[in-house]
């Protein structure tokens, strides 16, 4: 008997979220762990709002039963290496919290010798330098046809490492980094500067030339995501790079740089130091010969690297940070989808998005079915280990976040919010939160204000366009915002109002590689993808060459 069960994913490029059956031969209910076997899948097409068919993704296949962990070890040109202090730390599966292997400790030392390799093969000279800027592409994209060759392995290994739904890490997080590498392999020949008409008799054109050394720091929420944004246009543009993952997960980055390697990039273009942050990181940002710094995080640490890079060599800095982006629902608009896509713009990986629509400002006259809708859908929520199919919710990261989670949900209830559902640990392992919707949430509420970074939903009230356009600007925060209206005046006027780096009009968590991507004000500096980001990964050099006149 084929038992199907639903799971709604985001899938960032389309209008609407897509969803996913899985075909299981064995019964399960809705709020058992989900069944292992079977685990075929087929992609319903949904039609999107605009009646168009959402785009197909590939079938999901079973993730790996017992997948072996073959790279801990800090990655030096093109080499594994020991940490030069003897340690090692260990990594956790927050669904179990069992340890999952132990991983080099790189701490000061190991960021040098990666910084010298990173070096090297930055000089002028070198294979990296005088490479055709086609054969970098062509790189890019071998190493993108490894990650898909490898698809399944990657995606595993997200799973068990950071808690992330195995569908969702397959599908979607996979997908995008594959995009993203097709994406820079594309402009890796296509970096052009200009001829510039100067004054007098002169010919001027601009370079376009990689930075240098770049150190790239990057979180836990989307180990593998972050790691091929970071590298994608560094390595497009033609820098070197000193990577550190994020501690609780540095593994599939570790994994990838197997697959550099296979793919044939010269030893020393990509160096990956897996570490902590006030040691590896800290060397990173105060490293006086890395030419730049490109991190993602909290906007805390954020604040230390730019600092660090000040008392150092000035390194250039591109920083994407926290969030609590405002997320404004009208009473024209479509309900159904404005539900769906604030509860799926919040709960999108137990809430662990900087892009999280975590203010909700709804038009007071359907604030109460809005709330009702959203408890309503909060409720049907799976629990579970996230290799497990039909489930819908993994766990938090780890103890800390999941403390942090809990101590903010406390301090809803005591300053008057309404708990509609949720508000509590779930489970007797792993750190688990039930999700959680509060209503009455006034903008003076620590949930209104912090970035909570978890399954929790503050629904707030409006009545009038000036006062929301106020408060959800209110915030030092502007990574992202929303707004759900069908008439356009409204759409427009919010687009320009709203101080995000990002507006979705009628939909969210829309990404891809062509978009840039980043923070208004301590949201971030500078953009990540698209052409913009680019930028980010080059020096403008301006070439002045004087032209002999006939008579002189
Ligand atoms: P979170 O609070 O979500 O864990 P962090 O900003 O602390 O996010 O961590 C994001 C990344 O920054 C991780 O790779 C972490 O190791 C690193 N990091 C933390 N502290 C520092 C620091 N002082 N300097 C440089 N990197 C750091």
């Amino acid at each position: 008997m084929v038992n199907r069960m639903s799971v709604l994913i985001t899938d960032f490029r389309a209008e609407c979220a897509v969803e996913v059956n899985y075909n299981t031969s064995k019964k399960s209910s809705p709020d058992s762990e989900g069944t292992s076997s079977n685990f075929s899948t087929a992609i319903m097409k949904k039609q999107g709002s605009d009646g168009n068919p959402a785009p197909v993704m590939p079938a999901l296949p079973e993730p790996l039963k017992d997948l072996k962990i073959k790279y801990t070890k800090i990655f030096i040109n093109n080499e594994w290496h020991d940490s030069v202090s003897g340690k090692k730390f260990a990594v956790f599966n927050p669904a179990t919290e069992e340890k999952i292997c132990e991983v080099e400790e790189g701490d000061k030392a190991d960021v040098d010798k990666a910084v010298k390799a990173a070096r090297k093969a930055f000089e002028l000279g070198s294979t990296w330098r005088t490479m055709d800027a086609s054969e970098r592409g062509r790189l890019l994209n071998k190493l993108a046809d490894l990650v898909e060759r490898d698809r399944l392995i990657l995606a595993t290994m997200e799973t068990i490492d950071g808690g992330k739904l195995f569908s969702t890490a397959y599908l979607m997080d996979l997908g995008a980094c594959i995009k993203t590498l097709r994406y820079c392999a594309g402009w890796a020949d296509k970096i052009h500067g200009r001829t510039v008409p100067m004054d007098g008799n002169f010919f001027t054109f601009t370079r376009h030339e990689p930075i240098g050394v770049c150190g790239q720091i990057i979180p836990w929420n989307f180990p593998l995501v972050m790691f091929i944004w970071k590298i994608a246009p560094a390595l497009c543009c033609g820098n070197t790079v000193v990577v550190k993952p994020a501690e609780q997960t540095p593994l599939s980055a570790l994994y990838m740089g197997s697959l550099i390697k296979e793919a044939g990039f010269p030893p020393g273009v990509v160096n990956i130091v897996p570490g902590f942050g006030p040691t590896a990181g800290a060397a990173i940002s105060h490293h006086m010969d890395i030419d730049k710094v490109s991190f993602t995080g909290s906007t805390e640490v954020g604040k230390l690297i730019k600092e660090a890079a000040g008392k150092s060599n000035l390194k250039r800095v591109t920083l994407e940070l926290g969030g609590k982006s405002p997320n404004i629902i009208f009473a024209d608009a479509d309900l159904d989808a404005a539900v769906e896509f604030a509860h799926i713009g919040l709960f999108y990986h137990q809430g662990q998005c900087c892009i999280a629509g975590s203010r909700i400002f709804v038009e007071e006259p359907i604030y109460e079915e809005f709330v009702r809708r959203s408890i309503e859908r909060a409720k049907k929520y799976t629990l579970g280990d996230p290799l497990k199919p039909g489930v819908q919710q993994g766990p938090q990261i780890d103890k800390e976040q999941y403390e942090k989670i809990l101590e903010l949900i406390e301090s809803g209830k005591k300053e008057g919010a309404k708990l509609e559902c949720g508000g509590g640990p779930w489970g007797d392992k792993g750190y688990f939160i039930q999700p959680t919707v509060f209503s009455n949430v006034t903008d003076d509420m620590r949930i209104a204000k912090e970035e909570i970074f978890g399954p929790v939903q503050q629904i707030m009230k409006f009545k009038t366009i000036d006062e929301v356009i106020k408060r959800a600007n209110n915030t030092t925060y502007g990574l992202a915002a929303a707004v759900f209206t069908k008439d356009i005046d409204k759409a427009l006027t919010f687009a320009a109002a709203l101080q995000a780096g990002t507006v979705w009009v009628n939909c969210y968590s829309a990404l891809s590689a062509q978009c840039p991507f980043g923070g208004f004000k301590m949201s971030g500096n500078g953009r990540e993808l698209g052409e913009y980001g680019l930028h980010e990964y080059t020096e403008v050099k301006t070439v002045t060459i004087k032209i002999p006149q006939k008579n002189s």
